[in-house]
């Protein structure tokens, strides 16, 4: 008798406790699926939240992230320059599109990190770069007024959209080769298919609705599904303080660099 009943309650618990298991299982496997599903909904936010300062500053080295490939030559004026993954993806999609109306698109510039943006930046600053034939740490001596001649084409390192990885200069870095011939049709096929492909212009000519900010550039496109967070996270955090570490980085408070140049783009490229 006692054996049976021992085993009556071995059987009994058994039975209980694996259907408590199962119970479990389902229970753990609903709350797996609820977690999933509010991750997948919070994802951008959680994601913009946890941007470091560091990579929206380029103080990382593209080619050593996992989520930058670099560009073939294919759609490359050289080798050794990278974007991310996702924003080259929609850059081949986009470049084999414009192949089949004649029109060839290629990268002249793409990720540059705050180091590469250091030098561009202080040669122009010292003059071994000139700027409109000219040596600016001659020609202009107030700081202020230097760096806002340097700003009309280059960024301060720290607050370049090229640091992102999302940002990429096409075919040719000056407005004049896009105002007739080929560069004219490249313009115009850029400008109605671009968007389709998640690209837009952040420096459109300056005017009432962009009144400050770097000079119209024709060249530079920004894949919006990823910089638009990134442009988010700088609003956010980003601070003319922080913006540090090369001559002439005095003049970023008083020229408010943020909100006149970080902030200071097409406002389609934000929407
Ligand atoms: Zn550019």
């Amino acid at each position: 008798m006692i054996k049976y009943l021992s085993w009556c309650c071995l059987l009994t618990c058994l039975l209980s406790c694996a259907e408590d298991q199962n119970t479990q299982n389902t229970k753990a496997n609903a709350i797996a699926a609820a977690e999933h599903k509010i991750a997948e909904k919070i994802e951008i936010p959680a994601v913009k939240k946890e941007i470091p300062i560091d990579f929206i500053m380029g103080k990382f080295n593209p080619e050593k992230e996992s989520q930058f490939v670099e560009i073939a030559l294919q759609y490359a004026s050289a080798r050794g320059m990278y974007m991310q993954r996702e924003a080259y993806d929609a850059f081949v999609k986009m470049a084999e599109s414009a192949k089949k109306d004649k029109v060839s698109l290629k990268v002249v510039s793409a990720a540059r990190n705050f180091f590469r943006q250091k030098s561009i930046w202080e040669a122009k600053w010292n003059g071994r770069t000139k700027v409109g034939g000219k040596d600016l740490s001659k020609s202009v001596p107030v700081p202020k007024s230097r760096a806002l001649k340097i700003l009309e084409y280059s960024s301060m390192p720290g607050t370049s959209r090229h640091h992102w990885g999302t940002d990429i200069d096409i075919n040719n870095l000056n407005n004049s080769y896009f105002a007739k011939g080929q560069g004219l049709k490249e313009y115009e096929w850029l400008t109605t298919h671009a968007a389709s492909f998640g690209f837009c212009q952040p420096y459109t000519p300056i005017n009432a609705e962009r009144p400050k900010g770097y000079f119209e550039e024709k060249w530079h496109w920004s894949y919006m599904p990823l910089s638009k967070p990134l442009t988010d996270a700088a609003e956010a955090r980003l601070r003319n303080e922080m913006i540090q570490g090369f001559d002439g980085s005095e003049t970023a408070v008083e020229i408010d660099v943020v909100k006149h140049f970080v902030l200071g783009i097409n406002g389609a490229c934000r929407h």
